[in-house]
Formats: C-alpha cells, sequence, structure tokens
C-alpha cells in the first residue's frame, strides 16, 4: 500500500470513528431523554393509581360525607342542597310547558306538550341561543332581558300543535345551573355567578323575581313554576322514562349528582315533611375532596393556579373541562425535564387549557397503525412536530392514565351514592330485585367512550355480579330541558283545580 492510500484508509477510518461515536452520543442522549419520559408517566401512573381498595375509601368518604351535609348545614363539603323538588314527573302532566336552560355551554329554550300516560310528550320543539360575550360580564337587567327577549321571540313563533288552554298562563321550568341557596321550588337566591358570567347585581337577589321582572318587561305572560339546576331537571327528566331512576349525574364540562332522599332522612328539614315522603337532594358532589383521592401535582398546580383554589376539587379530577389540561400539565413536564420533544420547549404547550378534552378523547381512541391523529393533534394543537410513533404511543399511555382515574372516580361517587341508599347491596329477603337506575348527562359521559366504558365496568366491579345486575347507568340525552318542563308541570299552579 503507497503512503497516499495509507492515509486515506486512516482518513476513513477515523472519520468512521467519528461518526459511530455522533451516533452512540445520539442514541445515548435519546435513551436518556426516553429514560426520563418513561420515568415520569410511571410516577403518574403510580400516583394516579385507582385499585379497587382505594376506590372503596372513596366511596365511604363520599358516603360519610353525605351524611354530614345532611345532617348540618355547612356540615361538609358536600352542601347537599335541599331542591324543594318532592314532586317528580309520574308520566300523568299533561298540556304545554316550558323550560329554559341557563349555564351550559349553550343557552336553550324549549316548549313540550304533554299528553298524560297514554300522550306522553306529544310533540316538543326548541332553540338555542348563544349569549353574547358582553352579557356575561355586564348588568343584570340587560341579561335578562336578553333571555326573556328570546323566550318571547320563541313563544311568538309557536304552532298550532302546541295549545295553551284559553285564560291560562303559561308556565316555565328554569334551568339555572348555578349555585342558588333555593328557598321553595320556585324561588332562591344567587350564592355566586360561575363558568364565566360575572354579574354582581343579581349576586344574593332572588333569580326567579329577575327573571319574572324581565318577563314583564317583554310584555310576556308567563310564570316560573319550578327552578332548578342542570342535575335535578335531568334526574326529573329520567324519572319520567324510567320510574326507577334514583339518581342523576352530570359529566360534561363540569360534574354534579342529585339523589332521591327518604324525606325522614333529612334532619335540615325539620320535621316539615314532604307530600310524597321523597326530596331531591342536589349534591354539588363537584366540590368533594378526601385525602384518599390520588391526587398528584400536577393536579395541585392546576388548582393552585385556577380561579378558585382549594374548591371543586372532585371536579378537577374527573370533569372534561380539566382532564385534558391534567395531559397537557404532565407533557410539559416530559418537554422540560427529558427534552422528548426537541431542545426547546413547545411555546404552544406552555399555554393553560389550549389542549382540550375532546382532543384529549380523539387522540385516546385513535386506532390507526401509525397513530395519525395524536401525530396531528399533538402538531396541530400542542406545537409538537415530527413526532415518532414510541411518543405517540407514550402520550396515549398519558390519556390513558388520567382517563381512567377519572371514570374510576366518578364510578367510586355513583357507587357512594348507591350505598348510601342501601343499594350497592341485594338484601338476602328481597323477592324481586328492584331496579337502581342512574340517569346521566354530559358531554364528557357521551363522547368519551374510553372513559364511560371504564365508569360502567368500575361500577360493575364495586358493586359484585349479583347486585349489579339490577343497576343501571341511562343516558339521558339532554334530558334536563324535558325534565325542566315536567316539573314546571308536576308544579303548577293549575294544579289542585285539575286534581279537585
Ligand atoms: P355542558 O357541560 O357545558 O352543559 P355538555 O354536557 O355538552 O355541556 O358537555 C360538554 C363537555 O363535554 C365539553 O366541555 C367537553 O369537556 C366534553 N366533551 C365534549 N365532546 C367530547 C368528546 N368528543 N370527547 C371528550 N369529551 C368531550
Ligand atoms: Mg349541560
Amino acid at each position: 500500500m503507497g503512503k497516499a492510500a495509507v492515509g486515506a484508509a486512516v482518513v476513513c477510518a477515523a472519520a468512521a470513528c467519528a461518526v459511530a461515536v455522533l451516533v452512540v452520543r445520539h442514541r445515548m442522549r435519546s435513551t436518556g431523554r426516553w429514560a426520563r419520559a418513561a420515568a415520569v408517566v410511571k410516577e403518574l401512573e403510580e400516583k394516579c393509581g385507582t385499585p379497587i381498595g382505594k376506590l372503596r375509601q372513596v366511596a365511604d368518604a363520599m358516603t360519610v360525607e353525605m351524611h354530614a351535609g345532611l345532617a348540618s348545614e355547612g356540615g361538609s363539603k358536600l352542601k347537599m342542597l335541599i331542591s324543594y323538588v318532592d314532586n317528580l314527573p309520574t308520566g300523568d302532566e299533561r298540556g304545554l310547558f316550558y323550560a329554559l336552560d341557563l349555564g351550559g355551554t349553550n343557552f336553550r329554550v324549549l316548549r313540550v306538550q304533554l299528553g298524560g300516560k297514554e300522550g306522553r310528550v306529544a310533540k316538543q320543539e326548541y332553540e338555542e341561543v348563544s349569549i353574547p360575550p358582553h352579557l356575561m360580564v355586564g348588568s343584570s337587567e340587560e341579561l335578562f332581558d336578553f333571555i326573556a327577549a328570546a323566550l318571547a321571540k320563541f313563544v311568538a313563533s309557536e304552532g298550532e300543535d302546541f295549545h295553551l288552554p284559553d285564560g291560562r298562563q303559561r308556565e316555565l321550568g328554569f334551568t339555572f345551573s348555578f349555585p342558588v341557596k333555593q328557598t321553595s321550588i320556585a324561588s332562591g337566591t344567587l350564592i355566586k355567578w360561575t363558568k364565566g358570567f360575572c354579574i354582581n347585581d343579581t349576586v344574593g337577589e332572588d333569580v326567579v323575581a329577575e327573571l319574572t321582572k324581565a318577563l314583564e318587561r317583554q310584555g310576556l305572560d308567563m310564570r316560573v313554576t319550578a327552578l332548578v339546576n342542570d342535575t335535578i331537571g335531568t334526574l326529573a327528566g329520567g324519572r319520567y322514562d324510567d320510574k326507577d331512576v334514583v339518581a342523576a349525574v352530570i359529566l360534561g364540562t363540569g360534574t354534579n349528582a342529585a339523589y332521591v332522599e327518604r324525606a325522614n332522612a333529612i334532619p335540615k328539614w325539620h320535621g316539615l315533611l314532604p307530600k310524597s315522603g321523597e326530596m331531591v337532594i342536589n349534591m354539588e358532589w363537584g366540590n368533594f375532596r378526601s385525602s384518599h383521592l390520588p391526587m398528584t401535582e400536577y393536579d395541585q398546580a392546576l388548582d393552585f393556579e385556577s380561579l378558585n383554589p382549594g374548591e371543586q376539587i372532585y371536579e378537577k379530577m374527573i370533569s372534561g373541562m380539566y382532564l385534558g389540561e391534567i395531559v397537557r400539565r404532565v407533557l410539559l413536564r416530559i418537554a422540560k425535564e427529558a427534552s422528548l420533544f426537541g431542545d426547546d420547549v413547545p411555546q404552544k404547550l406552555e399555554v393553560p387549557f389550549i389542549l382540550r378534552t375532546p382532543d384529549m378523547s380523539a387522540m385516546h381512541h385513535d386506532t390507526s397503525s401509525d397513530l395519525k391523529v395524536v401525530g396531528s393533534k399533538l402538531k396541530e394543537v400542542l406545537g409538537i412536530t415530527n413526532t415518532s410513533l414510541k411518543m405517540r404511543k407514550l402520550v396515549i399511555e398519558i390519556c390513558d392514565i388520567v382517563a381512567k382515574r377519572a371514570a374510576n372516580l366518578a364510578a367510586a361517587g355513583i357507587y357512594g351514592i348507591l350505598k348510601k341508599l342501601g343499594r350497592d347491596t341485594v338484601a338476602s329477603d328481597s323477592v324481586d330485585k328492584q331496579r337502581a337506575v342512574i340517569a346521566m348527562d354530559g358531554g364528557l359521559y357521551e363522547h368519551y367512550t374510553i372513559f364511560s366504558k371504564c365508569v360502567e365496568t368500575t361500577l360493575k366491579d364495586m358493586l359484585g355480579e349479583e347486585a349489579s345486575a339490577s343497576v343501571v347507568i341511562k343516558l339521558a340525552n339532554d334530558g334536563s330541558g324535558i325534565g325542566a318542563s315536567l316539573l314546571a308541570a308536576s308544579h303548577s299552579q293549575y294544579l289542585e283545580l285539575e286534581e279537585s
């Protein structure tokens, strides 16, 4: 070999070595990144663990808090508000009734023509109206005028198949899904606005009186005969469809539950027994908290930085408003500590609430072989580009941990209610097994299939085979509007007239 050839060979070998070193370094760095990322996920999984024993502790805590909240005002994180609904729909309701739904994603007006046991809901129509943002932070008069005007317009458009008997006032069920201190079935004072509404002059006022004044200003002769929230409305609508409904749960943007309590079990009620011996209790369960809840650093930071720190802890772990945000926080930590998505943290990943739960759900349900939905959501929503299949799988794992913890905790809450009602076991002497139906509503439960399947299986596991055979979760899709109009009917001013 000549000198030149030797030189060339040496250069080549050196170059090859250098490349090899770079590759190894890159691999080592990448291995280090992966190890750190995997450690974060492993820790998340451990901290979010909800084995059945833990879920039983959560359910027991829920039952205990239910008792405490019923026993005295302020006795628990659970408000256990008396709804004054002691007269759930029976199916006999007849006539034309209205409902107005404020406090969900949209504001809705609805009319139904009820035809008693045979006719049922003969006809119904609704309209959805979005509320201009400036009215959400303006004066109460403006907001209620807007609502009343929408209602007046809706009434004006009524067809012939809706019929109001001569000389009768129209009657309305008002679904007002904000914290209210109820003073009767058709009155209540607002405790505070939530969900982006901020109208100070209404706090402490009777919301029914406010609405009534606005209806008068519109020249609309209509009376509010029932004031409820979406959970109570769902319970009423559910009961109308199925007499075995004992509770209602909302799993949407937020979460809440209501159930039917034996009226003599309510010390707060001071012996003032309602007609039917039953009373619907609005648990406001989103505010539940317990040392048994598997809280992580992500939950703590989310709560701390929220508009209502220390409040709605259970809601912050299980409802649609927050699940995507928890996932974002985990991904952000991985980006920062493991540099898994490049040396710089993608800017969008730093933006709170940028990852919405429907996007998380879309990723979680991705069944394509290359997880292309995950890839495109990461890119479009979070600005994380060029993700490998391995990374996409890791993201799904995180979604799975967060969604299943939420579903398991929701199931534990439902189990707690069933326990309070004595429906968690089958009485040994019972001949026919009484069903217990949970009316469920909310976009999270409706659309996030992995989540809702998990709620169902976990509840079954907790109940055991025998008891679970008589427990049913029934999706009551938007039952709260119909429910409110049914409650307007079952609390109608003309009821006694009809009975006599
Ligand atoms: P609201 O709770 O405001 O009355 P919904 O019951 O319709 O309204 O619930 C809407 C919520 O449901 C959204 O805020 C979101 O968190 C959740 N959601 C809607 N669609 C999906 C989806 N495809 N996957 C997961 N969650 C969803
Ligand atoms: Mg709703």
